[in-house]
C-alpha cells in the first residue's frame, strides 16, 4: 500500500464516521420526543408451541417511524437510546404498552398468552424497576405469569450479586425471566443456576443454518438439552422454513417464532391474527 492510498483511506473513515455521528447525534434529537409525537409503536410477533402448534405468546418488538428519517430499525437506535439513557423511559413506554395490551386482548376474548417484553440491562439496573413492573402489573390487572421478560447474558456482567438480587426481586413479581440471544454473549453458565431463568431463546444466528451447518447444529442440540436438564424451556428464533421447524421438534426444542409462522404486526393486525389463528 502506498502513503497516498493509506492517507486516502483514512480519510474516507473519518468521513463516514462523521457521517455516522452526525446521524446518531440527529437520531437522539429526534428520539427525545418519538414518544411524544407518536411516532413509536409496539409490533407483536406470535410464538408457538412446535409439538401442537398452540399459540402461547407473543414478543413486543418496537418500531419506529419518523416522518422524514423514515423507518429506523430497532439494532440502530436501541444502541443510542442506551449510550443516551432515553433506554429508561422508552424501555419503560414499551412495558407499558404491553401490559396494556394485555388487557386489552383479555377484554376481547384472548387470554392465557404471555407477552414476551425486551429489557435492556440498563433497565436491569435501574432500582426502580421492580416497583414500576408492579404498578404496571397492577393498573392493568394483569396476571403475573403473562409477562415475560427477556434479558441478555450481558445482564450478569458487571455485577453478578446485583443482577441475581435483581432477578429475584423481579421473580418475586410472578413474571417469567428469559435469556435472549442465548449463546451469543459474554457469560459463564454459572448465572443459570443462581437465576430463576425460565425460557432460554435460541438465537437466530444459530437456527439459520441448522440443517446445513454441523456446529450451529450441535449448539442447537447443545442448548435445547442444557434448558432441558436444567428445568427450562426452549424458544427457537426466526425460524423460515418448515425443514428447520422439523428439525427443532424433533430435538425437542419446545416453542418457535418467526418469519415462518408471521413477521411482527402492529397490534390490531396481532390482534387478528390471535383471534384467527388455527393450528
Ligand atoms: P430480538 O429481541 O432478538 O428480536 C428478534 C428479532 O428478530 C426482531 O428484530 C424480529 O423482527 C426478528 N425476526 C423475527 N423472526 C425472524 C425471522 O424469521 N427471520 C429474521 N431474519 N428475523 C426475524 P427487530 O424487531 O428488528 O429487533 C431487533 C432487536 O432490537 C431485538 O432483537 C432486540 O434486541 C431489540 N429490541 C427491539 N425492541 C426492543 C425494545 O422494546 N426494547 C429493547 N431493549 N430492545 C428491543
Ligand atoms: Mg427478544
Ligand atoms: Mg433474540
Ligand atoms: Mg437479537
Amino acid at each position: 500500500r502506498t502513503k497516498k492510498e493509506s492517507r486516502n483511506s483514512y480519510r474516507f473513515f473519518s468521513t463516514h464516521m462523521q457521517v455516522q455521528t452526525a446521524r446518531n447525534l440527529q437520531l437522539v434529537n429526534a428520539l427525545r420526543h418519538a414518544i411524544a409525537l407518536d411516532q413509536l409503536a409496539v409490533y407483536y410477533q406470535p410464538q408457538v408451541a412446535l409439538d401442537s402448534g398452540q399459540l402461547i405468546g407473543v414478543e413486543a418488538l418496537l418500531r419506529w417511524q419518523h416522518p422524514q428519517l423514515g423507518f429506523i430499525s430497532p439494532a440502530e437506535f436501541i444502541p443510542l437510546a442506551e449510550s443516551s439513557g432515553l433506554i429508561i423511559s422508552i424501555g419503560n413506554w414499551v412495558l407499558e404498552q404491553a401490559c396494556q395490551q394485555i388487557q386489552a386482548w383479555k377484554v376481547a376474548g384472548i387470554q392465557g398468552l404471555s407477552v414476551s417484553v425486551n429489557l435492556s440491562s440498563i433497565q436491569f439496573r435501574d432500582p426502580k424497576l421492580p416497583a414500576l413492573v408492579k404498578g404496571f402489573l397492577e393498573r392493568y390487572q394483569v396476571t403475573p405469569e403473562c409477562l415475560e421478560l427477556e434479558l441478555t447474558e450481558g445482564v450478569a456482567l458487571e455485577n453478578p450479586e446485583g443482577a441475581v438480587a435483581m432477578m429475584d426481586a423481579l421473580y418475586a413479581l410472578g413474571v417469567r425471566l428469559s435469556i435472549d440471544d442465548f449463546g451469543t454473549g459474554y457469560s459463564s453458565l454459572n448465572y443459570l443456576k443462581k437465576f430463576k431463568v425460565y425460557k432460554l431463546k435460541i438465537d437466530q444466528t444459530f437456527v439459520r443454518e441448522v440443517t446445513s451447518n454441523d456446529e450451529d447444529q450441535a449448539i442447537v442440540i447443545a442448548i435445547i438439552q442444557l434448558a432441558r436438564s436444567l428445568g427450562m424451556k426452549t424458544i427457537a428464533e426466526g425460524v423460515e422454513t418448515p425443514v428447520q421447524k422439523a428439525f427443532l421438534l424433533a430435538q425437542g426444542c419446545d416453542e418457535m417464532q418467526g418469519y415462518l409462522l408471521s413477521k411482527p404486526m402492529h397490534s390490531d393486525a396481532a390482534t387478528a391474527f390471535l383471534l384467527t389463528y388455527n393450528p
